[in-house]
Parts: structure tokens; C-alpha cells; sequence
């Protein structure tokens, strides 16, 4: 069958809204959110069941045909992203997107690939539960999106990865098989645990149609301070004396150097710093669904002995809810301040915990040796050991310049974390911009593996190609 037929099929399957193929109409599925990557789909699926997913995997694997599953488009690693040969099918599962059921008693939510992961979070909320989950992209990434990065995020510090969430899957594989294990049981150990195969697979070896998450106890009280340091080890400092504190009501620690926070003050409007200017910031979340909790005296007596040790210099706590979402977008307009402040090159590192002081100012120094003025802008996951330590053109350089330094920049980084027993990605994954990094970190019997289970589970090579492992797979026209 040649490939005009293929796509005549590809119709009969999905229907006259599933099937996108006017240039026009498919062009910006082909653009990553970086906009790094500019692909060219062959045509973009849009299927609205499970069953239609399986016909269509089915008919692009008997024919050789490169599919590149996604979801809200917003990975950092142009994990998403079609060839530009113009070959490849982008699958995308935004019609997928009911939320089937929430369960109070059991603490479960079950639902379609597509939803967003706020109104996945949203749902939860309606039924007095929580989805402990927050990443910056939340109203745009999907819940398939969201575990085949194993996104982490502000909350992975008291609940875990994304993978931590899930209980149960429902999968479609290359040659249209579908594993239907959308279990929602706490203990079930019968086999190989095969839902963790495709949690961080990043579509490369199943299109993830459905999900059963864990949820929590709605919140009963919350509390969010920000706090002005006088260095990243003043942070981990006042990290610590919250873990000492209460353990179990802090859900996020969250580090922005003074560059990264003005960077937001400059490009993201309406944003105000309400404490005194310092060279690093962190913001704290702490929540409890205890009833009658004391929280918020907890936290300003660990914040006036933070101050009293001068650990911090200033801090200042949210009184209400609208505040509180004030202080949050000092954190979450991080990557979109970047990415207006122009050409931007990305580290998602981590390093244990207690290294973190380290790493950036070895980090720091490093890159400041490589391109005067260069602007070094880091923030992250501190209490989870992960920084983005992000790197912004200087004003006298082209944005084309600066990313033409992009490999010499990253490797210099890379350097320190690999001297902290570090990893060079924390939680963004790998994409189609780290499989270089992905073989010369996880060489031997680790890549072997991967590259067996890939071969084992996607024989043609059809699923994402081109992403995870250095090679693509190349196929006839
Ligand atoms: C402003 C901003 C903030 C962010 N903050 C965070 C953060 O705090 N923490 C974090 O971890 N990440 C963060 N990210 C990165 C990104 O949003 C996450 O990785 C997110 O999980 C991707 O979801 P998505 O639906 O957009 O996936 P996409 O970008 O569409 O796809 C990501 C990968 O998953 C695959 N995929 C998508 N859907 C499926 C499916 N149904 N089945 C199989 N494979 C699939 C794709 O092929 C691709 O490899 C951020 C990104 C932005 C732009």
C-alpha cells in the first residue's frame, strides 16, 4: 500500500474530525514549546477512543510509518516533536479527555490520556480530594504527557514523581495490542510491574489512552511564605529546619536566584518582590488536611529562628489566597520570563540534595569563565535536589551566537554534576535534544537494556523515533 492509500485508511479509521492534513491546520504540532525544533507532521491524528488508537497503530506499524504521540506539546526537550522529513504521524490524544471517575473512599481518580492535568486536578478538588501534583505547564500539559515524562514538579518533595501516582494503566502498543490494566488496587505484585515501563518511556514504547491515579485528602490549610537568603546555603539551611519541623506538611521548597527572580520582575507584567532584594529566594508551601492545625504559627517561629541565626534576611507570608497565588507566579512565570528574555540554554540537573550549594557556584563559575556578562539565571526543585540551571544570552551577543555555544555551555555544567554523582536530566527527560547525553551517561548494560526492551516492544521502530536513543530509525518513503 503506498502512502496515499496509508492516509485514505488513516480517514476511514478516525472519522472526518480525526484526521488533520491542510498544511495549515498541522503546522504547529511540528513546533516544539522552546520552538528549537521546527518538524513537518505527515499529518496529525486526532482519535477519539482507545479502539481508534489501536486501529491506527496497527495499520502504521504494518507499513513502517513513524508516530510521534502528543499531549499539550510543552516538553522542554522537543520530546514531542515530529522529523522535519515530513514521515512522521503526530498522534495526538486531546480528544481523549474524560475524567471517568473519582473515588473519595478508595482516593483514586481514573482517566483519558488527554485531559489536562488541571482539570484532572480540578476534578479531584469537586470531590474534597487532591491531585498532589503541580508542574508550571499544568493547564496545558496532558495526563499522558505528564507520566510518559515522569514529570516531577513543585510537589515531588512530599508525594513523589509522577510515577509515585500511578496505580494503574491502559497502553496501546506498536503493533495495536492494548494492555488494559487500568487497576486500581494499592498492592499487586503479579509480575512485572509493567505501568513503570511506560512512566518516563516518553512515548517510545506504548501510547498511554488511560490512567488510575492516587489522590490525597484535600488540604484543610495552607500556608506559602517567600523568603530572601542570603545564599543557596542559607536555603538549605532553612530547608532543613522546616524538615525538622514538620516533615509531613511541607509539599514545597523552592530556590530563585536573584538573577532568575529579576528576570521575572522585568518581562512577566504585574509581578511585584515583596521582600528585600537578596541574592536568592525561596518559596515555601505548606499544607495539612488536619483539622484545626497550627500551621501557621509553625511556620513564623521556624521563620524568626531562620532570621534570628540570619539564615534569612526577610520573609513575608501570604494572608490570603489570592496572595498566595501572587507568590506562586514568581515561581511558576520562571520559564516563560526566559524564554521573552531571549536565547536561553537549559540544564534540568540534579545533585544530592546537600550538594546543591555546590554545584551552583562551581556551576556558576564555570560558565562566567566561558562568556563574560553571560546571565546566570537558576531556580528549581531544591528541596528535591533539582535546579534549572539556565543560562541567558548576554545583550551584546546574537541569540544564534549564544546558542551556537550551546554544547561547550552544557558540557562545562554537565562537568560539575557528573563530579556530585549528579544526573544531566532531572525531570524534563530526554527528547530529541539529549540522546547524545542519554549514551554517554548510561552506556554499557543500562543503554543495552533499553535499546532490548525497545526492540522487544516496537521491533519496527515506529513509536516517537528519533527520540530517547541516539540513532533514528530510518524508514522508506
Ligand atoms: C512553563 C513550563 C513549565 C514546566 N514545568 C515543569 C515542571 O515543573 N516539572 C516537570 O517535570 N516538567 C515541567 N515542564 C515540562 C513539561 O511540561 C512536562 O514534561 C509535561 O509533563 C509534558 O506534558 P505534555 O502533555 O505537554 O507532553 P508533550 O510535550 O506533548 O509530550 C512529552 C513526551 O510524552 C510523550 N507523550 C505525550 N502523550 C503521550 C501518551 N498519551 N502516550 C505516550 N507518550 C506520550 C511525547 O511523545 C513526548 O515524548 C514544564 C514545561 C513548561 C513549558
Amino acid at each position: 500500500m503506498n502512502r496515499s492509500n496509508v492516509m485514505n485508511e488513516l480517514g476511514k479509521i478516525l472519522g472526518p474530525q480525526g484526521l488533520l492534513t491542510a498544511p495549515e491546520d498541522i503546522a504547529d504540532f511540528g513546533i516544539d514549546w522552546r520552538r528549537l525544533q521546527i518538524g513537518r507532521p505527515l499529518a496529525v491524528a486526532r482519535p477519539a477512543n482507545t479502539a481508534q488508537v489501536a486501529e491506527l497503530l496497527r495499520l502504521c506499524n504494518t507499513h513502517g510509518i513513524g508516530v510521534v504521540p502528543q499531549g499539550g506539546n510543552t516538553s522542554m526537550v522537543a520530546g514531542a516533536t515530529p522529523s522535519a522529513a515530513g514521515d512522521e504521524l503526530v498522534l495526538c490524544l486531546a480528544r481523549l479527555n474524560q475524567v471517568r471517575q473519582v473515588d473519595p473512599r478508595d482516593l483514586t481518580i481514573t482517566l483519558e490520556a488527554g485531559t489536562t492535568l488541571r482539570a484532572a486536578q480540578e476534578a479531584a478538588s469537586a470531590a474534597g480530594c487532591q491531585l498532589p501534583l503541580s508542574i508550571g505547564s499544568e493547564g496545558s500539559a496532558q495526563i499522558g504527557g505528564v507520566l510518559s515524562t515522569n514529570a516531577g514538579g513543585n510537589n515531588t518533595l512530599r508525594y513523589g514523581n509522577a510515577r509515585d501516582l500511578v496505580l494503574g494503566l491502559e497502553v496501546v502498543l506498536a503493533d495495536g495490542s492494548v494492555i488494559e490494566a487500568l487497576r486500581r488496587l494499592r498492592k499487586d505484585n503479579t509480575g512485572y510491574a509493567l505501568r513503570h515501563l511506560f512512566v518516563g518511556a516518553e512515548g517510545t514504547l506504548g501510547v498511554i489512552t488511560a490512567a488510575v491515579l492516587r489522590l490525597v485528602p484535600a488540604p484543610r490549610q495552607s500556608e506559602v511564605a517567600l523568603c530572601a537568603l542570603a545564599s543557596a546555603g542559607a536555603a538549605l539551611a532553612l530547608l532543613g529546619r522546616l524538615q525538622r519541623h514538620d516533615p509531613a506538611a511541607l509539599v514545597a521548597f523552592e530556590y530563585i536566584s536573584d538573577a532568575a527572580m529579576q528576570l521575572v520582575l522585568r518581562h512577566i507584567p504585574d509581578t511585584a518582590l515583596p521582600v528585600a532584594a537578596a541574592p536568592a529566594y525561596a518559596l515555601i508551601h505548606l499544607a495539612t488536611p488536619r483539622p484545626g492545625s497550627d500551621l501557621r504559627a509553625g511556620l513564623e517561629q521556624v521563620l524568626a529562628e531562620a532570621i534570628e541565626a540570619e539564615d534569612c534576611i526577610d520573609a513575608v507570608m501570604a494572608e490570603s489566597l489570592a496572595q498566595q497565588a501572587a507568590l506562586w507566579r514568581l515561581r511558576e512565570e520562571q520559564s516563560e520570563a526566559q524564554k521573552r528574555a531571549g536565547a536561553s540554554v537549559k540544564n534540568d540537573i540534579s545533585v544530592p540534595v546537600s550538594s546543591v550549594p555546590d554545584f551552583l557556584a562551581r556551576a556558576s563559575a564555570a560558565c562566567a569563565a566561558l562568556i563574560p556578562n553571560i546571565v546566570i539565571a537558576p531556580f528549581g526543585h531544591l528541596g528535591d535536589g533539582n535546579i534549572h540551571f539556565n543560562l541567558v544570552q548576554p545583550p551584546e551577543l546574537e541569540a544564534a551566537q549564544f546558542l551556537g555555544a550551546s554544547e561547550t555551555i552544557m558540557a562545562a555544567v554537565n562537568d560539575v554534576v557528573r563530579q556530585l554523582d549528579g544526573s544531566f536530566s532531572a525531570e524534563h527527560g530526554i527528547g530529541r535534544l539529549k540522546p547524545a547525553m542519554l549514551a554517554a551517561w548510561r552506556g554499557g548494560a543500562e543503554l543495552a537494556t533499553m535499546r532490548a526492551i525497545k526492540q522487544a516492544l516496537d521491533p519496527n521502530g515506529i513509536l516517537n523515533p528519533g527520540k530517547l536513543f541516539p540513532d533514528r530509525v530510518e524508514r522508506d518513503g
